[in-house]
């Protein structure tokens, strides 16, 4: 063995070293930086050296796969290039989380910290324009590393195309919150909206930070709950104002996720959130005290073990007027004035499936002269002063959330859609394990790409959409519909940069 050559030398003249098929790596274009993954090694006419075939994550490419007509592989148009394995860098993005790979990989600069000045800018979410070049492809969104998928989905759909909880970003903390803060602003969503990629290291050193702040000693190591880590981060670390304030029977709880309950009686088949949040208020006698800027909404199941719906149908605006415990409301009939709701009425099929049922003197005391509803007891609804007395316009403006991230859960592994922009199809699905290269020292490819089949669906009637078999439907779609665990909704009027 040679002792002169010392680790470094070697490292820098064998850059290949530990490439092989599916590695993911760079090369140097006149255009700059092309990033890609080995599909394909061997020698093609006309050169010496041994080449590679690689798949862009761009269309960069000269081919889907053919090389003077000659097929070596298969891949989307424009996105094969044939280069010399030996000017293949391993990709430079990423830097493996086990110190021995690094000892393979010449250090490569931190691109997320090193030399970027601008580090510490305020970055605005990734707008829909912007989501195509910037968060699309392999090797993107958040890096999953040893059990952090809850962590990742929750951060990435938080955080990507929405600004509504960027107070937690913002917000002034105590001495001893501040650097959790601040490696979750600089090392997690800066990088994530203006790199669209953030290194599972940043979030492994998050994690490391939560544990030693002593709310949980699992942190690192275990899979949990997204609403366990939200309620840690948002209430514990950063002191958040609850997102929900709830009025019940005249008493206001906070908190800053939902979950819904279903009491046994419910006939509800294939629900819409917005029934669900209906039926669940209605049940256990709950109004929103006001509108959240940010509504987290955990749905009736158990993890992975148990879940109550086949299917559920996302609506992508969530109607809260009815939800609120004060506020001026119309009577379903007539448009005027509500002064009267009917918790008996929820549920009869006469009515509208969805909204709660209230009524104006007139129009309640014709419903309850009916046989059937004369045993219903009506309570009087809360009415602001000043609306008593006056004629109700029949525009009356109604409070409503918008869908922007859908978390979802399959055999104990988070995945994510977020709707980044207002058209029907403008749906991303993320994973942050997608793919993995190498065994117990490799690392874990996270990817975003664009899902524009759900929005289909979406448009679906319901009894179409009833019969879909799960395993038959488009693309990701399933996993929408049979595996959501939590739906985020914003207020639109509440949006920072908008
Ligand atoms: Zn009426
Ligand atoms: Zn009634």
């Amino acid at each position: 063995m040679d002792i002169d050559t010392s680790p470094e030398e070697l490292d820098t003249h064998n850059y290949d070293i530990g490439l092989g098929l599916n590695s993911v790596v760079e090369v140097a274009l006149g255009k700059g930086n092309a990033y890609g993954i080995i599909r394909w090694i061997g020698t093609v006419p006309g050169w010496k050296d041994i080449s590679a075939g690689l798949e862009l994550e761009d269309e960069m490419g000269v081919s889907d796969g053919t090389f003077k007509n000659e097929r070596y592989f298969t891949c989307p148009p424009k996105r094969a290039l044939f280069v010399r394995l030996s000017s293949c860098r391993p990709d430079s993005r990423f830097q493996s989380v086990s110190a021995n790979h690094n000892e393979k990989i010449p250090k490569l600069e931190d691109t997320d910290m090193g030399l970027d000045t601008d580090f510490q800018k305020t970055v605005a979410p990734i707008s829909p324009e912007q989501v195509n070049h910037l968060l699309i492809g392999r090797m993107r969104g958040i890096q999953g590393h040893h059990n952090s998928c809850y962590m990742d989905v929750a951060l990435f759909s938080l955080f990507s195309c929405s600004s509504v909880l960027d107070s937690m970003l913002f917000k002034s903390t105590t001495p001893q919150d501040a650097p959790i803060q601040k490696t979750l602003r600089y090392d997690i969503v800066n990088p994530l909206r203006s790199k669209g990629f953030v290194k599972g290291q940043h979030v492994m050193n998050f994690r490391q930070q939560l544990e030693r702040h002593g709310y949980s000693h699992s942190f690192t190591t275990d899979e949990k709950d997204p609403e366990e880590f939200l309620t840690v981060i948002m209430h514990h670390i950063l002191a958040l104002e609850p997102l929900l304030k709830l009025s019940a029977a005249g008493k206001v709880q906070e908190s800053y996720c939902y979950q819904i309950f279903l009491d046994q009686n419910h006939s509800l088949v294939l629900p819409t959130v917005q029934q669900l949040l209906e039926h669940s208020f209605h049940s256990a006698g709950l109004k929103l005290a006001e509108v959240p800027s940010c509504l987290i909404l955990q749905m009736p199941r158990f993890g992975k073990k148990f879940k109550m719906f086949d299917k559920i149908i996302p609506s992508l605006e969530l109607d809260i007027t009815d939800l609120l415990s004060e506020g001026p409301q119309q009577c379903i009939l007539c448009g005027n004035l509500a002064l009267e709701e009917c918790t008996d009425c929820f549920k009869d099929p006469v009515f509208s499936s969805t909204g709660f049922k209230v009524f104006c003197k007139t129009c309640s005391s014709q419903v309850h002269s009916h046989p059937q509803r004369k045993s219903h007891k009506t309570s009087l609804l809360e009415v602001p002063k000043e609306y008593v007395g006056h004629s109700l316009s029949h525009c009356l403006t109604r409070d409503k959330l918008e869908l922007f991230a859908v978390l979802c859960i399959e055999t104990s592994h988070y995945v994510s859609f977020v709707k980044y922009g207002p058209n029907n199809q403008d749906w991303i699905f993320f994973d942050s394990m997608a793919d993995r290269q190498g065994e117990r020292d490799g690392f874990n490819i996270p990817e975003v790409h664009a899902c524009p089949e759900v929005g289909m669906y979406l448009e679906m009637p319901l009894a179409e959409l009833a019969n879909q078999v799960p395993r038959d439907m488009k693309g990701v779609a399933k996993r929408l519909f049979c595996d959501a665990y939590m739906y985020l909704y914003q207020s639109t009027s509440m949006c920072l940069y908008r």
